[in-house]
């Protein structure tokens, strides 16, 4: 018997077009044979669009992104994706707020069906930079400095907030909205003026904003397969071009070069594994993440953040370092779907 399979992708955030295109990659590598493949679109205005069954290869993305259909709404999924559709599994292909935050996963739970990555808890602690931060600093794991502020109290004294940065940080730093991905809201500031114009930036997406000291590092990345007892992919390295990986350097950006194997001693991969796990814990994570490392000159490793739901394309990190520690793209969505549905029974 087939597995019946509902793949979730599109989305209101920035990575609305990156999830297409993982859609189309995901398709392509499922086998037919063993999966029936339920195609729901959510367009750019945050409507739900379920498409015909997917019964063979998809040309372009365009195909994807479905115009008319039945429309779903989220409270309506319960009729139309519940038990009576009988879905073995839901893959939620979702990057950034609604998607890879946790709410999505709220609704596949009160829905009671398996679905492929992190659960409530995971994905709402890491799409917030602060809890993330305060989680990994409860687990004893090495990273950056960091101070955070709410947009009311930045209102209300904002010399006090770039007075208190500058205290306990200093120049470099960098300035992000709490609740984003794909450095969107991001900015490195060397001095007052830039620091203002950053709080200034950041707060236009989101209320909570972090700042970070800024470090001078290798960007090494690992990723995390498995449930309770997840493994570690080879590490593989960022050499981005520009100032720092912004938006355009991660997805635009051909100069953005990924290392696999980074070059990294047994000691700093040893390190680096066992922060990815602890980090893993620490947000009790299950599925996948890719965790997100500096590494400094001195082979101080600190970590930066895990991302729930990484980038999925089969030329993105997270698949690629699998591809290289012997796991490939068809075989890791299998993989996915597999601690998915064994994560599921695990909670009955
Ligand atoms: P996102 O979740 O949007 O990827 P990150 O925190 O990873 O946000 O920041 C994006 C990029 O900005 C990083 O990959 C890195 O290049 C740069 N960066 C972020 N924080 C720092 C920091 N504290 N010091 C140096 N570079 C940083
Ligand atoms: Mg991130
Ligand atoms: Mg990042």
């Amino acid at each position: 018997m087939k597995t019946k399979l509902c793949l979730l992708y599109g989305g209101k955030s920035a990575e609305h077009e990156v999830s297409l295109q993982t859609a189309k990659a995901v398709i392509q590598a499922l086998d037919l044979e063993k999966f029936e493949i339920d195609p729901i679109f959510i367009n750019a205005e945050g409507n739900w669009i379920k498409g015909p069954q997917i019964v063979g290869p998809v040309e372009n993305v365009k195909a994807l992104a479905f115009s008319d259909g039945q429309e779903m709404v989220p409270n309506a999924l319960s009729t139309s994706l519940g038990e009576n559709t009988g879905y073995d599994v839901i893959f939620p292909l979702l990057h950034g707020p609604n998607g890879e935050d946790g709410t999505v996963q709220g609704m596949l739970e009160l829905l009671n069906l398996p679905y492929v990555g992190n659960g409530v808890l995971a994905s709402a602690a890491g799409m917030d930079k602060v809890i993330m931060k305060n989680l990994f600093a409860q687990a004893g794991l090495d990273q950056v400095k960091y101070v955070s502020f709410i947009r009311s109290s930045w209102d209300h004294n904002n010399e006090e907030a770039y007075r208190k940065v500058e205290a306990e940080l200093g120049y470099p730093c960098f300035v992000k909205p709490a609740n984003l991905g794909s450095s969107v809201g991001i900015s490195k500031c060397t001095n007052r003026k830039e620091l203002e114009n950053a709080f200034i930036e950041a707060f236009q997406f989101d209320r909570k904003v972090i700042v970070e000291e800024g470090i001078i590092a290798r960007e090494i990345e690992l990723g995390v397969l498995g449930n309770d007892n997840p493994e570690c992919s080879l590490p593989g390295e960022i050499v981005a071009k520009k100032d720092f990986y912004d938006y355009k350097a991660k997805y635009g950006d051909e100069e953005t070069a990924l290392i696999i194997p980074a070059e990294v001693s047994t000691h700093v991969y040893e390190e680096l594994k066992s922060m990815a796990i602890t980090a893993f814990k620490a947000l009790d994570c299950s599925g996948l993440v890719r965790a997100d490392f500096f590494v400094t000159r001195e082979n101080r490793v600190l970590i930066n953040e895990v991302n729930t739901m990484p980038g999925f394309t089969p030329f993105s990190m997270f698949p690629l370092l699998w591809k290289h520690t012997g796991v490939d793209y068809p075989e890791l969505i299998e993989r996915l779907i597999q601690l998915a549905i064994e994560r599921h029974e695990d909670k009955q």
